[in-house]
Parts: C-alpha cells; structure tokens; sequence
C-alpha cells in the first residue's frame, strides 16, 4: 500500500499569518520546521496502520519548504517545481490514497485562515463544471482521475468542512479553529501531532478494509472558469490556447480530463502574472 501525502502550508499547526507562510520573512523558519513535524506526524500514523511506502509531495510557493534532514528516513520527498503534478506529484494508478496535510479553505470561505485558491493575488475564484472550487477540490479531482480517494485531511476547521462536504467522509484532523482569516484558536503543536497521526492511521486502517471514501470524479469534459483579481490579468490570460473572455474579468476553457484542466489551469495564472 502506497500513500501519497500532498502538503500545503496554510493549514499547518499555528500558522495564522501570511508571514508564518512566506519565505524570506523571519517567523517563516519556525513554521517550515513545523511543517516538517505536521508531515512526520502523518507518516508516523501511516505506517503503524501497516502501509508499506509513503511519498510525500511539497505543495506551497515554490514546493521549498518541507526539511528534508528532519522527515522521517522512511518518507521520500517530491521537493521543487514546477512538476508535472504540482501539489499532487507522484499519483497514479499505484497509489491506494492520498491524504492532504496543511491544506485551506477556498477563496472567500469565512473563518478560515489564509483562504484563497492557488493565488491570493490573482485568483479570485475557480469554478469546475460550474461548481466553485478551491484547492482540496481541485487536487481531488486530478487524484480522482487516476482513481485515487482523498482519505485524510489536516487543517482549520473550515478546511476539513470544505473536504467532508465534498469528498464524503474523509478522516480530519482539525488542528485550529480559524475564527477570521488571520485569527485562530490553535493547538499546541505537540496535541495537533497527535490528532494529525490518529487521523492518518484510520485512514489507512479503513483503506486495508476497503472502508476508504470513493474517489472523487469530476465528469468529462470539463469546463474551468476563472475569475481573476483584476481586469489586465484576464487581458493576460486568455492569451492562453483555447481561452475565451466572458464578462469582466472571468475566462472560460474546456479541458477532456482532471490533469489537462489542471495544466490549462495553471498556465492562466502563470499568464496572468505578466
Ligand atoms: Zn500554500
């Protein structure tokens, strides 16, 4: 049994703050090692549960973060990018799960801390197949094409309300409760730890008995839409091959599968950097 585990930063024990998530800034230190720690946690309970192979794939900024001299000697870890996969490098039909550590709520969800959907400043929201979507969607989806379940998730508790809404009942571990986007009542990292290796241990005992959430499936073709922050960045673009203009600020593409759409969806942010 091999699991995935796809980590983001915004979610980690104590993060509270742009700051605690942005390198170069001094706090940031503290929160990659925790990061670090959050990660171990779920590898800890992922093989006490019996799993045999755990890969961990880096998903925040620019997939720098997590230290390697300090993740469990069993893990190995997808570090840089960009990859092929981004925030869900590795899976594939030989992966029995994925579980996601540190992850966040979708841009404008309430009391969530950091909320926003794979770029505060350009992105201000993304629909699938007319859906509003945030990143645990997103990256479920392109899990689901290659028939893979979402089984655990870390994070506020409006991260793990977004992942149980839309993916059935996944295994949580909620290690604050964000009471605005930059506030939280947060538990100490050693008691998060705690709840982040229970969680990924039942997860995978319900995966060996077959208990584990469906995968989840997006139906072909798919439409993305995106509406970006301000008006020069949909300029921008819909420069993008097969990219067409809706109203103000939002572009329109369609895509015959999860892992196009995820490209096209990446590239469009790229564009509309500028
Ligand atoms: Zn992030």
């Amino acid at each position: 049994m091999r699991i995935l585990i796809a980590v983001d930063m915004e979610g980690i024990s104590g993060v509270v703050h742009w700051d605690h998530v942005t390198p170069g800034h001094a706090e940031y230190a503290r929160f990659r090692r925790l990061m670090t720690h959050d990660v171990n946690a779920a590898i800890r309970g992922v093989f006490e549960a019996g799993a045999d192979e755990v890969i961990v794939t880096d998903g925040h900024w620019d997939n720098r973060n997590i230290l390697v001299e300090e993740l469990d000697p069993r893990a190995r870890l997808n570090s840089g990018g960009p990859s092929p996969l981004s925030m869900v490098q590795a899976v594939d039909m030989e992966t029995s799960g994925v579980m996601f550590i540190g992850y966040h709520a979708r841009a404008g969800t309430p009391n969530a801390i950091l909320d926003h959907t794979w770029s505060d400043s350009r992105v201000a929201n993304l629909w699938i197949n007319g859906r509003l979507t945030g990143e645990i969607g997103l990256n479920a989806a392109v899990c689901g094409h290659f028939d893979v379940p979402v089984v655990m998730i870390s994070g506020d508790q409006s991260a793990c309300g977004e992942a149980v809404e839309l993916l059935g009942a996944v295994e949580v571990a909620i290690v604050k409760r964000a009471t605005g986007r930059l506030a939280a009542e947060c538990l100490p990292p050693e008691a998060a730890q705690k709840k982040i290796q229970e969680a990924a241990a039942r997860a995978v005992s319900r995966l060996r008995v077959g208990q584990a959430p469906s995968p989840f499936r997006v139906e072909s073709p798919i439409t993305v839409t995106i509406e970006l922050v301000h008006s020069e960045m949909t300029d921008r673009a819909t420069l993008l091959a097969g990219a067409r203009r809706l109203e103000g600020k939002r572009i329109e593409f369609v895509a015959e599968d999860t892992p196009s759409a995820y490209r096209l969806f990446r590239a469009a942010v790229a564009l509309a950097k500028g």
